[in-house]
């Protein structure tokens, strides 16, 4: 099957003014999406996570080799290519309905289709009582929720996800991420997300691409066939948690 998502011998070069030598972050990267997967990337700070998820989402080029969706080369930001930062970036004078909303009012949707829209949108994330809050008077986790609504209203194909709960207290992570893979059950998009944290890729992921700062590439692909909703307490949970943060310490032994 022809992967959603194909990262081609992918080389991503930096030429700052502040450094002498240039910065090479990804080294011939290769990596498949296929269309429905949930994969997480994981690897230590500074090794090119964003960067990767910047090229996928035609936010930059890469130096050398191509990014495509679905066979086609990615040159730009597309509608079907959907991103969901780690600081919600919500419009702060904007209620929660009109930041839902707000992706919408680039297409042409009726009003009546918009409202449905959001209204499927709050239900699902449980935020029906605060559709006319503002972004300050909600939490981090309900504002996080009211982000990702807005992307997938505009109903992408990919969903990309930079660390998305990394600001979140552990409870509310938690929270979130099992009302994530709901949503996802429901409504099967495909997924990469962005993560340091070893548990919650165990915990999301079909599969988890583990980066390495010192190859500029991927270092190790696992696939996690555990049922969902996984069990933390599953001795193959803590196995693989074990293998992957001993691999990661190694990762950052050498960087
Ligand atoms: P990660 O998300 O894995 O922490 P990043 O992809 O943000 O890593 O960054 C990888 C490396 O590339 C870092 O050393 C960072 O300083 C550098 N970098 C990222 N973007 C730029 C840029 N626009 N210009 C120069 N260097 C950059
Ligand atoms: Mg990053």
């Amino acid at each position: 099957m022809q992967p959603i998502i194909s990262v081609n011998n992918i080389t991503k070069t930096f030429n700052t003014d502040g450094r002498l030598e240039s910065l090479t972050v990804l080294n011939n990267m290769n990596v498949d999406i296929q269309e429905n997967e949930f994969v997480c990337i994981v690897g230590p700070s500074g090794c090119g996570k964003s960067t990767l998820l910047r090229l996928i989402a035609g936010l930059e080029a890469p130096t050398e080799g191509d990014v495509l969706y679905r066979g086609e080369n990615l040159t730009k930001p597309r509608k079907e290519i959907g991103m969901v930062f780690q600081n919600y970036s919500l419009m702060p004078w904007l209620n929660v309905e009109d930041n839902i909303a707000m992706g919408l009012n680039f297409k042409r949707v009726s009003k009546t289709e918009k409202k449905k829209t959001v209204d499927e949108f709050l239900k699902i994330i449980g935020l029906e009582n605060f559709r006319k809050s503002y972004p300050h008077e909600l939490s981090g986790g309900m504002q996080q929720r009211v982000a990702i609504a807005r992307t997938l209203a505009n109903s992408p194909d990919v969903v990309l996800m930079d660390e998305p709960f990394g600001a979140l207290d552990a409870y509310t992570r938690i929270l979130l991420q099992k009302e994530l893979l709901r949503i996802w059950e429901y409504d099967k998009k495909t997924i990469i997300f962005v993560t340091h944290s070893v548990d919650e890729a165990i915990y999301l992921a079909d599969r988890i691409i583990l980066m390495s700062g010192r190859n500029g590439g991927i270092n190790r692909e696992v696939s996690v066939d555990m049922p969902r909703i996984r069990d933390r307490a599953d001795s193959r949970y803590a196995k693989l948690t074990q293998e992957l943060l001993e691999e990661l310490e190694q990762l950052n032994n050498i960087m």
